[in-house]
């Protein structure tokens, strides 16, 4: 923020002054502020308007320094009061029973795209699911030398908390989804970790290209975002203890594909065959 009030009293001065600017860029912004006061009450060099500005300028510096204003700060102070005010005081029994602990029924692996938040989207409140949000809404098959963060969650989530459900909700117009689609048949990529974390869902995309051939690019992403959750479904079983807990039916395994563009959501079970949508 303080680099950005400084570049525009750089821009400001520099129609007076190009030495002041020259010098400003060296100093630091305590600097600079002690410089425009100097500035400020050398009035013969400045017209009543840029000294005017120059003031405003000054002053929001010098508030961004005392750390006052923020946008960002704003926002996370604002939407607090909020949900304080209209949620957490409205409801103390349910916040006090939160608390105590937390014994929610789903476990929620949902894409991090910021249109797809699955407490907004299914209305959970707070306690009712624990969520793994991640690029594409991947579940990693068992590898606790590679997928620690992954293993950690849903260990934690069936072994501890001892959910019922684990829902995999892919979604509409996924830029990971996409971006798995456009990795070349040789498999080379060139980001740092998204391609090789999307990855995870090749065999969908092996599966969706074989058979859907035919149909287009946005066709083809729409398939590949149901048929991922489906991998995702079944890397879940690799885990030993997810395994255990479905076969004795304390945990159910479900899919789910949310559609924003046409606000629809679909739901289905544990299915080891193409999606619903493939199959139809
Ligand atoms: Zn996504």
């Amino acid at each position: 923020m303080a680099g950005q009030f400084k570049k525009c009293l750089l821009i400001c001065c520099s129609r007076k002054s190009s030495t002041v600017t020259t010098k400003m860029a060296d100093e630091t912004y305590e600097e600079a502020i002690a410089g425009l006061k100097k500035l400020l009450s050398d009035k013969t060099e400045l017209e009543g308007v840029a000294a005017a500005k120059i003031k405003q300028l000054t002053a929001e510096l010098e508030a961004a320094a005392a750390g006052k204003t923020s946008d960002a700060v704003q926002t996370i102070r604002t939407g607090f009061a909020h949900f304080k005010g209209e949620k957490f005081e409205k409801n103390p029994d349910l916040y006090g029973q939160l608390a105590t602990g937390q014994s929610p029924k789903f476990m929620v692996f949902a894409c991090s795209d910021s249109r797809v938040c699955p407490s907004h989207v299914l209305n959970f409140q707070p306690g009712e699911a624990f969520v793994v949000r991640n690029i594409a809404n991947m579940v990693p098959p068992y590898n606790p030398a590679k997928y620690s963060g992954a293993g950690a969650a849903i260990e934690y989530a069936v072994m501890h908390l001892k959910v019922e459900n684990i829902l995999v909700i892919g979604h509409s117009r996924c830029g990971g989804i996409k971006g798995l689609m456009h990795i070349p048949d040789d498999g080379t990529t060139h980001s740092e970790f998204i391609e090789e974390w999307v990855k995870i869902g090749m065999i969908a995309k092996s599966k969706v290209k074989a058979q859907c051939s035919d149909l287009g690019p946005d066709e083809q992403c729409e398939l590949l975002e149901k048929e991922a959750v489906n991998v995702s479904l079944g890397n879940l079983l690799t885990y030993p203890f997810v395994r255990e807990a479905v076969t004795k039916k304390t945990l159910a395994l479900q899919g789910g594909h949310y559609d924003f563009v046409k606000g629809g959501f679909d739901v289905w079970n544990l299915n080891f065959s193409l999606s619903p949508s493939i199959t139809v």
